[in-house]
């Protein structure tokens, strides 16, 4: 019998994360995910149930995930060739940063942002380089671009809008960076649908850009099912490191499916647009919350009580919101994602109640 100190085994880089944490609760209402809160439209289940019972489990899935990328290619008017399908966009953020970074090579974005650029960068061995966003959540690049000259930053990522603080970045900032910055520019447009905002037109012309976006958010965070769009030259790349079958046969078919039938969804996305002007109105009338806009499904606020107490506030009712208070630029600030117009309703009540 051995016992050994396994602890002492892990690598240096491993030991000092931490695990990626998510609450969650088994009843109440889940505002805290930032997933679609519409189940697929019936029509749809109907589609992908019967494209479901052809499917052969016992093989394994498609590696070039051929009917998938044509779905995206025939959407987005991108070749295939430009295409690779990740288990999610963590995962190609992921394959990104073993492409471009060596052990010890610097990676930055700005901050707050999506927490698993950094998570997955500390789990590489990566340096991280952060440029703190000002009071309107934007940045200068200007400001930052001999910072990551200096540094040889390989990858900058912008999410675009920003988790969590909703704002899509100045364009003409980001216009800036991918014309001065010698590096990759990631684009992480994981709330494209709900901001219509993109880059997607710049590709041709400049070749450090690269696009992420997610079905996570609208409707099929269950699947993950995430997509990049590459140089196709770069492309190959990523798909030296990309495990073969990251992208099993049901998440594929599903998916292909809410493309090919998209109008299904653009409903849904039409009402979360909706509800999110009517949130933030809303959140206008309440004097001791102030929320910023947003160009994507969520919403962050910050509050004048403390946000701690906000927040176990509405879990104690039910409603399950992202504390962020953690953060020092995010001193008792929650973000909210948005529900359907009952759920909404039900946190706005429990919100007021919370802060009286
Ligand atoms: C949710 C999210 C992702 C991850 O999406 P998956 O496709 O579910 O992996 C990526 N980037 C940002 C900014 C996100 O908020």
């Amino acid at each position: 019998m051995s016992q050994i100190n396994l602890l002492d085994l892990v690598s240096n880089k491993v030991k000092n994360l931490k695990a990626y944490q998510v609450e969650t609760v088994e009843e109440g209402i889940k505002l805290h995910a930032n997933e679609n809160p519409y189940p697929p439209a019936p029509e749809l289940k109907k589609i992908i149930q019967t494209r479901l019972e052809k499917l052969e489990l016992n093989r394994y899935p498609d590696p070039d995930c051929k009917i998938l990328k044509e779905a995206i290619s025939s959407r987005i008017q991108i070749s295939p060739k430009q295409i690779v399908i990740g288990n999610g966009s963590d995962e190609l953020i992921q394959c990104l940063m073993q492409v471009f970074c060596d052990e010890g090579d610097t990676i930055a974005f700005p901050e707050p942002t999506f927490g698993m650029y950094a998570i997955m960068g500390k789990g590489m061995g990566l340096n991280i380089q952060t440029f703190p966003l000002n009071s309107k959540w934007n940045f200068e690049t200007k400001s930052i671009l001999e910072k990551l000259i200096a540094s040889h930053t390989r990858i900058v990522f912008i999410s675009y809008p920003n988790n969590p603080t909703g704002n899509c970045f100045s364009q003409n900032e980001i216009q800036e960076l991918i014309e001065n910055f010698e590096g990759i520019v990631v684009l992480d447009e994981a709330y494209y649908d709900f901001s219509g905002q993109t880059f997607l037109s710049q590709m041709e012309k400049h070749n450090n850009l690269v696009i992420l976006r997610s079905l996570s958010k609208i409707g099929l965070a269950g699947l993950r099912v995430g997509y990049g769009i590459f140089p196709s030259i770069l492309a190959n790349e990523i798909n030296k490191v990309r495990l073969p079958y990251n992208s099993n046969s049901i998440s594929q078919i599903a998916a292909a499916e809410l493309l090919k039938n998209f109008s299904m969804v653009q409903k849904q996305i039409d009402s979360i647009k909706d509800e999110r002007i009517r949130l933030l109105e809303e959140f206008t009338k309440i004097k001791s919350i102030n929320a910023f806009p947003s160009d994507a499904n969520f919403i962050l606020f910050q509050t004048c009580d403390n946000g701690e107490k906000v927040f176990k506030s509405l879990l104690e009712n039910d409603i399950l919101v992202r504390n962020l208070g953690t953060h020092p630029m995010l001193k008792n600030c929650l973000r909210v994602t948005i529900g359907t117009q009952e759920e909404n309703d039900q946190f706005l009540d429990r919100l007021k109640h919370a802060i009286k």
